[in-house]
Order: structure tokens, then sequence, then C-alpha cells
């Protein structure tokens, strides 16, 4: 009997497995009950539509039997079963569910992952010297006998079964002084295992136990008469087979959920929080959901795929229904069962469509409501999934912005921490007409930047934008509870006084040839050079005409593939308070045309440097400034 050679992750993780110092090897259990109701499932999913399939609900069950002089623990399921190709696919190759990443080189990671997310099979062998798994697949007459006594190998022969289904037999390890693997094979233990971990699976897990009881007494016994006791067994059903969703939220822990949540959706952190939902009329159904309390890993990528788990009364219909949740909701996980639900109403949508959108406004209230009861709890939360919030604002071209705008952060350069749109307005000083915004890479430049300053000093708070949706997100939503918001570097802030103002209109006319001669020497990186008395001590700014894209959705767009061609139209504003104007003025009245030429380039460089944005040509740059000081 030729041995077969695992795959190479495969062989890598069992490895794990059998060297595991992990303590938590009890979960071995639960991730073969797993296994089995989803064959459960599958062979009942079948017998909808495939009458030779001959059994119903009720037919469907897990068996466990320990055998302590064997050392043997045996869980027998009806399922599905498996072919000899599923057999080596399945149990030859690591799982492909996406729920292990094995790039992980770190070992003691590893451990950690084991109890965290759960690896399937291969934990049986954690307990198990020895594994055999013989089983017939639905349609199938013969039946094949998988068996591995660990790294080097399994072997894959013709066996004989009469029933379709599964059966895995471990041979526990022997004990040591520090692990007692025996523990496995006592019904307490077992019992417990399965009450803890898999007591909503919906099928029957049974086992038999060894129970006690009274013998009837005699009907001749004396007044001496001690009763006596016999053993007997009983087979028993161990869980309670009611899905926890369908449990009221009052008789279950939160360690209950927890731990639902984290066998369920494979996460290793708690949740954030805990939604139950029941609904009764048009859309009939009960949901449970979950928002994580970490971002997965692949979130932001185009490998995440959202959607709820959809029972119909009890039986898992899809397992991710991507349908049942908006994009900007795409990080809820949980499960929807509706009684009303079949597959055939799957194509026609319209149920779905209405569990969307009562879902969705669920979903949106506890967010809220998160954010008012639970603030700590809310900033996590939007650490982790508050770009997808925003993203939310942003897409269909602001569709959503009524129903998530109250759920958004950003910020505050006043309060140096997060706010919400409506904490900004509600400490709006009289006379503060929009929401003002800056957008950039880092808020402690942000803050600093001339106009800023200027807002600042106004006593208005101001908003620093850091991530790269921000703009794109305010600009569509373009106000908020009728406050307009206004990026303190596009367009005219419209800050300076009375007197500012005039100056600056007299500047301009006095000025015209000279700014005329800066923006030819500048050939076209610039629309227009103005005037702005706000700046105090900073000789220029740069900002971006009112209207068009700003310099930071410049830089997020050149990102972008095909972004060739984006730009800004860029005004360059210039302090006519500061000693730089002067000596401007004093080359354009001498007629130096070259000096003024070197000027404007260099303070639109400085410019450039001031909003974050690269210059063009850095060694040229330089040696205008040394050309300057010699
Ligand atoms: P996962 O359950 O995450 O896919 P596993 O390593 O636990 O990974 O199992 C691999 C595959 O083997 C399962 O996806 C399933 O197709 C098959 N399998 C495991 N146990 C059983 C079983 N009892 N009955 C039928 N198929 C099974």
């Amino acid at each position: 009997m030729a041995m077969r050679q695992f795959k190479a992750e495969s062989k890598k993780l069992l490895d794990l497995m059998i060297n595991s110092i992990y303590t938590n090897r009890e979960i071995f259990l639960r991730e073969l009950i797993s296994n089995a109701s989803d064959a459960c499932d599958k062979r009942y999913f079948k017998s909808l539509t495939d009458t030779s399939v001959g059994i119903t609900k009720d037919d469907l069950k897990i068996h466990i039997q320990p055998d302590k002089e064997s050392r043997t623990l045996t869980i027998s399921d009806n399922g599905i079963g498996m072919t000899k190709d599923e057999l080596e696919k399945n149990l030859g190759t690591i799982a492909k569910s996406g729920s292990f990443d094995f790039k992980t080189e770190n070992q003691s990671d590893n451990i950690d992952i084991i109890g965290q997310f759960g690896v399937g099979f291969y934990s049986a062998f954690m307990v198990a010297k020895k594994v055999t798994v013989i089983s017939r697949a639905q349609g199938e007459d013969t039946a094949w006998k998988w068996e591995s006594t660990g790294v080097e190998g399994y072997t894959l022969t013709e066996t004989d079964k009469d029933d379709v289904g599964t059966e895995i037999i471990l041979v526990m390890k022997d004990d040591t002084d520090t692990d007692h693997y025996s523990e496995y094979l006592e019904d307490y233990e077992i019992t417990n295992l399965v009450k803890k971990y898999s007591d909503y699976i919906r099928f029957p897990i049974t086992m038999y136990r060894e129970k006690s009881r009274q013998k009837p007494k005699p009907e001749d016994a004396g007044d001496d008469y001690k009763p006596e006791y016999e053993t007997y067994t009983e087979l028993e059903t161990l869980n309670s087979m009611v899905p926890i969703w369908k449990r009221p939220k009052s008789e279950v822990k939160d360690e209950d959920y927890n731990e639902f949540y984290k066998n369920k959706f494979m996460d290793y952190t708690d949740p954030l929080r805990v939604i139950t939902s029941r609904t009764e009329g048009t859309a009939t159904y009960t949901a449970l959901l979950f928002i994580p309390g970490s971002t997965p890993y692949d979130y932001y990528t185009k490998e995440y795929e959202k959607g709820l788990a959809l029972y119909a009364s009890g039986v898992m219909i899809m397992e991710k229904c991507g349908d049942l949740l908006p994009d900007y909701f795409s990080f809820v996980k949980g499960v929807v069962d509706s009684l009303n639900i079949s597959r055939e109403m799957l194509q026609k949508d319209n149920q779905l469509k209405l569990m969307r959108s009562s879902l969705e406004k669920k979903i949106k209230n506890e967010l809220h409501a998160m954010l008012v009861n639970d603030r700590e709890k809310y900033e996590t939360f939007w650490k982790n999934f508050g770009r997808q919030v925003k993203f939310g604002v942003y897409g269909d071209y602001g569709m959503h912005k009524d129903l998530l705008g109250d759920l958004l952060m950003f910020y505050s350069a006043k309060e140096q921490k997060l706010v919400t749109l409506d904490e900004y307005i509600e400490k709006m000083p009289e006379g503060q007409k929009c929401i003002y915004f800056a957008a950039g890479d880092d808020t402690d430049r942000l803050g600093k930047l001339p106009n800023a300053q200027l807002v600042l000093s106004k006593g208005y708070d101001l908003l620093l934008c850091t991530e790269d949706v921000d703009e794109f997100c305010l600009q569509v939503m373009h106000d908020y509870k009728e406050k307009e918001f206004q990026n303190i570097n596009t367009g005219d802030l419209g800050l300076e006084t009375e007197d500012e103002k005039k100056a600056a209109e007299a500047a301009e006319t006095e000025n015209k040839d000279l700014f005329e001669e800066i923006k030819k020497d500048l050939n076209g990186k610039i629309k227009e050079v103005k005037v702005n008395p706000t700046l105090q001590e900073h000789p220029v700014t740069l900002s971006s005409a009112e209207g068009g894209i700003s310099m930071e959705m410049e830089k997020v767009l050149r990102r972008m593939p095909n972004a060739e061609g984006v730009e800004s139209t860029k005004v360059l504003e210039l302090n006519p308070n500061h000693t730089v104007f002067a000596a401007l003025k004093a080359a354009h009245a001498a007629g130096d045309t070259d000096k003024v030429a070197k000027y404007a380039e260099l303070l639109y460089d400085q410019a450039l440097l001031i909003a974050g944005l690269p210059i063009e040509d850095p060694v040229a740059y330089a040696q205008l400034v040394c050309g300057l000081m010699q």
C-alpha cells in the first residue's frame, strides 16, 4: 500500500499540530463536529432537489463514541460523505477556506492561530497519534479509508461502509506527566466540550452515556432492604440544538456570543458590538450581527467578500449573501434567519431588498448608539472601519450622505481629537458660517498651514483630514446641516477684515504689471497671482482655484492609474506686508526681469513645499537658493 505525501503547506501545518504545545487542544472536537455538521447540511440541501438522497432532516445526526480500552474516540455523521478524490483533495491539502493565512512564519504566532481561528481537520493531530477517516459519499457504492499517523503521509484504501457518511476514528496520544489525553475519552469531558463549543449545532450530537439507576424494590424485600443500583447506557443528545440567534438575548451570555462569533467568522478578537434584531411583517427574520473588533487583514482589498450567512428556518442556504449588506457596512458579520425565504425567492430578491433596508437602518442606529453611549468603542470602530463609511458617503454620488453623515468623525485642530460633525457645529462661534477643513498627509503639518492659522486665529475650529478619501467625501457632501464645507486652501475664505480687503484690492491694482510678469515667468504653472493680506509671517502660499480639483485631490488622483493630466489650478498668493514682497517690487521697478523671474520661481517652490507638494526640480531650487546667498 503506497504512502501518499501531503502537500507542502499541509505538512507544515500538520507538523505544527503534532508538536503543538498549545494548551487549548480541546478545540479539535469543535472542529470535527463543525465539519460533520456542514456535511449534514450539504446532504440535506441536496435532498431538497434530489429525491434519490432519501433522507429527511430528522434523519441526520452526529454521533460520538469514546472507547477507553482501545483509546479511540469516534465521531461519525451521516452527512454527504467524501469520494476518494475528495478525501485526497480535502485531507491531503490544507483547507483553502481562507481561514488560515499560512504565510505567518513565526511558530509562536501559529500556535495562537490554532485556538483563535481553528484550522479544521488537522487539529485532530493535536490529540491523536493516528487518524482514520472512513467515508462513503452520497451516490457511491464504495467507501474509502484514509489513514495517517502524521507527517510521513497517508494511505487511501477501498473499504466497506453500510451507510453514506463519514466516520473519524482518533487514536489518542499516550498520556504524559503533563498531558492527559485520556480526558477526551471521558463522558463528562466530552459532554462539556459539546456544550461549550457546539451547543447550537442544529443536528443532534448523540453519545451513549453510562448512567446509574435504582433497581426496583423486590416484592419480597424485607424491612432491612437497602436500595440496589445498576448501571445502564442510554443514548443522549448532548446539544440543545437551538441556534444561538433563536435564543432570547437575555438568556445568552456575552461570552457565548463572543465564542460563537469567533468560531463562525474566524476572528480572534471579540466583537465590538453584538446586534440582535427580530422583525415581523413584510420581512420576517431574526438577525444576529456583529461589529468586528479588528479589521480583517484583507478588508481593504479586492479579496474581501462582504455578506451575511442566510438561513431559512434554521437551514443555511447561503454562506455569504452579499445582497443583504450595503458596501458601506461591508464589515458587518452575522447571520440572518428568515421564515419566508426560499431558494427560489433568492432570485426574485424583493424579499432580500426588504431585509437589506431594514438591516441597514438597524446597523446605522446601533452604530449611532455606540457613538453616543460608548465613545471609546466607537473610536475603535472608527479606526478600523471609518474609511469604509467615508467611501460610503462618497459612493453612489452621495446618495447615502444623510444616512451616514452623523457617523463621520474627523480630527479637530482645536481639540486635538476626533469630533463628529454635530460636535463641530455645536461649538461654532457666532459669525462662523462654514465648516473648515484642511486635507493633507499629517495633522501637525496641516495645522501649521498659513490659512489654518488664520482660521484658528478667528477662534474657529478646523478639521484636519489625513485620509485620501476625506476630501472627496466632504466635497460630495457639500454641506452638513446646511453648513458648507470649506477647504482652507481653496478659493477665497473671506476672512479678511474690511481694511485688509481694501488694502489687498489696492495692492492688486498697483502691482498688476508685476503679477503679469510673475505669471509669465511661471509659465502655466499657476492660474493667477493674488494678494493675501492675512498671511502674517508667511511670504507666500498656494491655493486652488474655486470649483476645480484641489491640490490634495490632485495628489490622491495621481496615485491612481491613468491619471496623467490631472492637475489642480493653482493660485499663487503673496503677502503684501512681507519684506519679500517689497524686494519683488523693487526688482520689478528696477527693470531687473532676471531677478523677478528667479524670485518668482523660488516663491513658487517654497509654496509647494509648504503645501506638501513635490517641487519639480529640487536641484534647480537648491542652486537658486545658493545663488542668492552668494
Ligand atoms: P474547512 O472545514 O475549513 O474547509 P477542514 O480541514 O476542516 O477545513 O476540512 C477540509 C474539507 O474536508 C472540508 O471543507 C470538507 O469538504 C471535507 N470534510 C471534512 N470533514 C468532513 C466530513 N465529516 N464529511 C464530509 N466532508 C468533510
